[in-house]
């Protein structure tokens, strides 16, 4: 076989995939997958599970299986040739994908299949075809042609809205600069940040320095310059980015705002939901808007004492009252001043490859699982390792990481999966995923030491690894992460990191580079009394976004919109603690729910939280390496995947229904 991407015996041909191999690739198993479905869809007049369900599942994973390197690739290497050819084939995806959900044919074999399916057919099965029923009615294709063609108007305006929103706040934040002359203004703030701004003003033949307005120089003067002059003007460029009051008004998104909320009430009512919060939970496991309105009155509630506390302790300890300009500022002083924990002293006790190992101790520990590396395995970088994950001599599956920081790799932390897990006629294909973060690179001795706040990460990644990999579903749409609602998805991943402040974990994951001494229990008291700080004003905070979110999608009425604004107002008198000027244009920039997956959904942060700190409350209860509720966790939870729903997976390992009394005593909130 001449193109390598093609080949999906085995693992990716890593050493021998090129960028040119993408076109040709992507379009031949396109024509292929088309030429199949019509086959399929025209040759039987019954179809039955095996007849439709089966071929579908297997052509997705096949698409999946060849799509997925190209888009690693991308990530991780970053060069333009690899860019480029993902940037041209990815408008071929789109395109099929729409196809496929708009098939009215295909919807209607699913339906007949699931009219006819058997009694005893498995969970998984009910459900992949459930879910694609649903999807299939989401995308509008049982409308008639008038409202289907209007809904389709709709989504092509939405996504054009949704990527002019985006431009706007780009835009706006890059035309944003502040130009200063006098260092005293800069006290604080670290040097690489200063180094920066200085060339940044030289470019532009200015003295000084020049302050942009991306995040990490709006966060580091936020929370370390002492000038609070200089923090209120970072943080009204960034609270007025994307609207009137911003560089130049004509990133105004106003007008996209308003369009947008009245675009998805109309797309929600042609498919028949009263509001677009309806219309979101549907693929959710909240049930209803009343539902999650009321969860965030609960958490705001229960937190309140606590953050009215926080504020006090912090306002005591500034000598003056705190502006939105002052919380995280005074949050670092107060944090260094009451707990002393360095992030640099802890740094010396986490060696990547320590962590590294005693995280694979504890998932066998927990899973029984072993995880061996396999050197022969071909990858695309030479930081990159192989694991094969067993138990009792049978492989689970694997995983590449590729932990450090390098040029041309996206930022951040994610997993991705590489195969799904598949055993449909007869043949088996073992789940792969890869596992990427940006830790600090190894020194010239092969060191590379992590924070605490990495070690965290890390735990977070592998927690949905173990989701990807210790699934037992068969078919792939509902295996592993597939199929699970957006607002459970966290679960696994939030609920390992509470290992991660476990002293009885540290200390197995840690050995001081210099002496080889575990981390010792005073310093691991610090960081966890550290945890606490600002807790409570930070959940009122996201609690404060989410219930925006969530009442400007449910209350809208087309007849009389609510301006967004006087919407946050509202939620500001309920909730916020510190009041924010009247210039304050957060809905402006909101990208996670005007330009992003999240409309309707920022709640899903708050829930899946609950959801893993009640899970990990379990382990409190019995022991945190106590094997019977670590099987029960696997069993019920990471094996099935998206085939049965969540709740009742849920209560099948807890025995009850979540409660959100673990994550308050989690946040230092006490529960009443
Ligand atoms: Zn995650």
């Amino acid at each position: 076989m001449s193109n390598p991407l093609l080949d999906t015996s085995s693992l990716p041909r890593f050493d021998e995939i090129r960028p040119d191999h993408v076109l040709p690739a992507i379009r031949k198993v396109i024509a292929d997958n088309r030429a199949r479905l019509e086959d399929l869809l025209s040759t039987s007049d019954s179809p039955d599970f095996d007849d439709i369900v089966v071929p579908v599942e297997l052509m997705d994973h096949e698409l999946g299986r060849i799509w997925s390197p190209v888009n690693h690739l991308q990530s991780v290497l970053g060069s333009a040739d690899w860019r480029e050819a993902f940037k041209k084939a990815l408008p071929l995806l789109t395109e099929y994908g729409t196809e496929l959900s708009h098939n009215t044919a295909l919807q209607q074999a699913y339906a007949r299949v699931r009219d006819d399916l058997s009694p005893d057919a498995s969970e998984a099965a009910r459900r992949a075809v459930d879910h694609a029923l649903r999807d299939f009615h989401l995308a509008g294709v049982d409308l008639e042609d008038d409202a289907k063609a209007r809904f389709k108007t709709i989504m092509q305006e939405l996504a054009a809205a949704q990527a002019e929103f985006e431009h706007n706040v780009v835009d706006s934040s890059d035309a944003w600069s502040l130009h200063i002359t006098d260092s005293d203004n800069l006290r604080g703030l670290p040097a690489p940040l200063l180094a920066r701004a200085a060339e940044d003003a030289k470019r532009d033949g200015k003295d000084g320095w020049l302050l942009s307005l991306d995040f990490p120089t709006y966060d580091a003067v936020l929370k370390h310059a002492d000038s609070r002059d200089l923090r209120e003007a970072l943080y009204r460029g960034w609270s007025t980015r994307g609207s009137e009051l911003c560089v130049d008004p004509k990133w105004d998104n106003s007008a996209l705002i308003e369009k947008t909320l009245a675009l998805r009430h109309e797309a929600a009512n042609l498919v028949g939901f009263d509001n677009f919060a309806d219309y979101s939970l549907a693929t959710k496991m909240a049930e209803s808007p009343e539902q999650v309105i009321a969860f965030l009155r609960e958490l705001s509630a229960h937190s309140r004492k606590a953050a009215e506390r926080e504020l006090a302790e912090l306002t005591e300890f500034a000598g003056s009252h705190i502006e939105p300009w002052d919380v995280a500022y005074w949050l670092e002083k107060f944090k260094q001043d009451r707990y002393a924990v360095s992030n640099e002293e802890l740094r010396a006790y986490f060696p990547a490859t320590t962590v590294k190992d005693g995280l694979f101790d504890l998932a066998s520990r927990l899973y029984g699982v072993e995880l061996t590396p396999d050197d022969s395995v071909v990858a695309w970088h030479e930081d990159v390792r192989f694991y094969n994950v067993s138990q009792d001599g049978e492989v689970l599956g694997g995983f590449y990481t590729d932990l450090f920081a390098r040029n041309g790799k996206r930022t951040g932390a994610w997993i991705d999966e590489c195969v799904i897990r598949s055993h449909l006629n007869g043949q088996k294909a073992l789940p792969v995923g890869y596992l990427v973060c940006n830790f600090q690179p190894p020194d010239d001795k092969g060191l590379s030491l992590l924070t605490h706040g990495d070690v965290v990460t890390l735990f977070h990644e592998f927690g949905h690894m173990m989701h990807h990999l210790l699934t037992r579903i068969d078919l792939p749409s509902v295996a592993g992460i597939n199929g699970v609602p957006w607002d459970a998805v966290e679960l696994p991943s939030q609920f390992m990191e509470n290992f991660a402040w476990s002293f009885d974990v540290l200390t197995r994951c840690s050995s001081h580079h210099e002496h080889g001494q575990p981390l010792p229990r005073d310093l691991f008291d610090k960081l966890d009394n550290s945890r606490h700080a600002g807790a409570a004003l930070a959940m009122l905070r996201q609690i404060e976004l989410g219930l925006f979110d969530f009442l400007v999608h449910t209350e809208y009425d087309p007849a009389a919109p609510e301006p967004v604004l006087d919407t946050l107002a509202r939620v500001r008198d309920e909730v916020a603690l510190i009041g924010h000027p009247g210039t304050n244009r957060l809905p402006h920039a909101f990208t996670h729910i005007f330009a992003g997956g999240y409309a309707a959904g920022y709640y899903s942060y708050k829930w899946a939280e609950v959801l893993a700190a009640d899970a990990f409350g379990a382990f409190e209860e019995a022991g945190i390496f106590d094997e019977a509720t670590a099987s029960r966790f696997r069993r019920e939870i990471l094996e099935v995947g998206g085939s049965r729903d969540i709740m009742q997976a849920y209560i099948a390992f807890r025995g009850r229904e979540p409660t959100i009394d673990a994550l308050l005593r989690q946040a230092g909130i006490e529960s009443g």
